[in-house]
């Protein structure tokens, strides 16, 4: 997949609409967490570098109309910080003051629009908005990555009006997501975990015939240890994804990939810091506990499983790391990818949570990759085209 990449000298003195991804956390007016912002700085500053006019799109939360707690003002403040230049703000994503603001920029100067879910002409993709979006423009960057699984106004509707490019950010995921998708070096190994199969089984019917080993931990192990008939007391379970899953296990065997789900678990009668914590083998889990993470047995066989792996994806928690009690799953996962990484591997970590989880436990400059996508990386890996990339395919 090659995509029409941005270059930045082209963007001298033209009005640029770039769609960014700043869906960062913001509570009381304060920014948490930065990482998203900090993930366009490459585009930002190349393109302001240039000389080219800059107007950043981005959507924040989910809006239900014009919601002051989800004005995208602080995040301009932010960058402001980052990028050490002024970096100007209006309440609005179209119209007049939008339109006024844009003309006066100057070659290099930058300005962040309103949170673009304000409009709900954006998540429909409307064309009217689509095109008074990108009408004061000359050209679109799509650096938006994590974005790219929706069709919006934003993502993909400007580029009916535009010629349109990809930003460096969504080049290198679109690059290394590839790399693992269509041509992994080997041994290559998906791990899945997380809260829902429902969510990722797209993600396992493509990636089945690819991978040669098939780690799956977290609360979506629960539906598959259930259709191997096993007790799994009070753990989360999909009831109506226990035929995929059984499906799912003997076309595992079948292909000749080795599976490997958790044996034993930590447990507890609820998800809490304060409920009382055991280990217990994954055929002894009491009626009345959950499992929250996976076991030291567990954590030992994954790792064995893992030994001498070249390429990995990763997506989705092992346990509820949210909480310490039962983080240990996650962070020995973690630690495992960044020694492969060490050793030459390719590892790539994908899933807002799973990326917060590698963050927190401190090893995300340990990994290969920490994937900005979360819905997006998964979509991509099952194989989709995604509407916010189709239209910066080079053809
Ligand atoms: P997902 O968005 O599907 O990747 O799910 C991430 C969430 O799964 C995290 O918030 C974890 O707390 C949760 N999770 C992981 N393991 C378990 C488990 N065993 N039981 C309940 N929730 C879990």
């Amino acid at each position: 997949m090659k995509l029409k990449k941005v270059d930045a000298d082209q963007t001298k003195g033209k009005r640029v609409l770039a769609r960014v991804d700043f869906n960062v956390p913001i509570k009381n007016g304060r920014i948490g967490d930065d990482g998203r912002i900090v993930s366009h700085l490459e585009m930002i500053e190349a393109l302001s570098g240039a000389g080219g006019r800059l107007t950043l799109v981005s959507h924040l939360g989910r809006p239900k109309g014009k919601t002051p707690e989800l004005s995208l003002k602080p995040a301009a403040a932010r960058l402001e910080e980052l990028v050490k230049k002024p970096v100007a703000f209006v309440h609005d994503c179209i119209g007049d003051e939008v339109n006024a603001a844009i003309s006066s920029l100057k070659d290099g100067d930058i300005l962040l629009l309103e949170n673009v879910r304000f409009y709900p002409e954006e998540e429909k993709n409307d064309p009217q908005f689509a095109k008074a979006l990108a009408l004061p423009h000359e050209m679109f960057v799509m650096d938006a990555f994590s974005a790219a699984h929706r069709a919006h106004a934003s993502t993909r509707g400007v580029a009916e009006y535009l010629p349109s490019f990809a930003g460096p950010l969504m080049c290198r995921e679109v690059e290394i997501l590839s790399a693992v998708r269509d041509d992994p070096r080997r041994p290559f190994a998906l791990i899945l975990g997380g809260a829902k199969v429902s969510d990722k089984i797209g993600v396992i019917e493509n990636m089945l015939s690819k991978v040669d080993v098939l780690i799956i931990g977290g609360g979506m192990a629960f539906t598959f240890l259930a259709a191997q008939d096993l007790n799994i007391g009070r753990s989360l379970c999909e009831p109506d994804k226990i035929g995929f899953a059984k499906e799912m296990l003997k076309s595992a065997k079948d292909k000749g990939v080795k599976l490997f789900l958790p044996v034993d678990v930590a447990v507890a009668n609820e998800a809490s810091e304060s409920a009382k914590r055991q280990i217990v083998p994954i055929d002894r889990i009491p009626d009345d506990q959950m499992g929250l993470d996976i076991g030291p047995e567990s954590i030992k066989l994954f790792c064995q499983a893992l030994t001498g792996i070249k390429t990995v994806l990763w997506n989705g928690p092992m346990g509820v790391f949210e909480l310490p009690s039962f983080k240990d799953g996650t962070e020995a996962i973690a630690k495992k990818l960044s020694e492969l990484t060490a050793d030459g591997a390719l590892t790539v970590v994908g899933g807002g949570d799973t990326a917060a989880a590698v963050k927190a436990a401190g090893y995300e400059r340990a990994v290969s990759h920490v994937s900005t996508g979360g819905g997006a990386t998964l979509e991509f890996m099952e194989g989709k085209l995604l509407p916010g990339i189709e239209p910066l395919l080079e053809k």
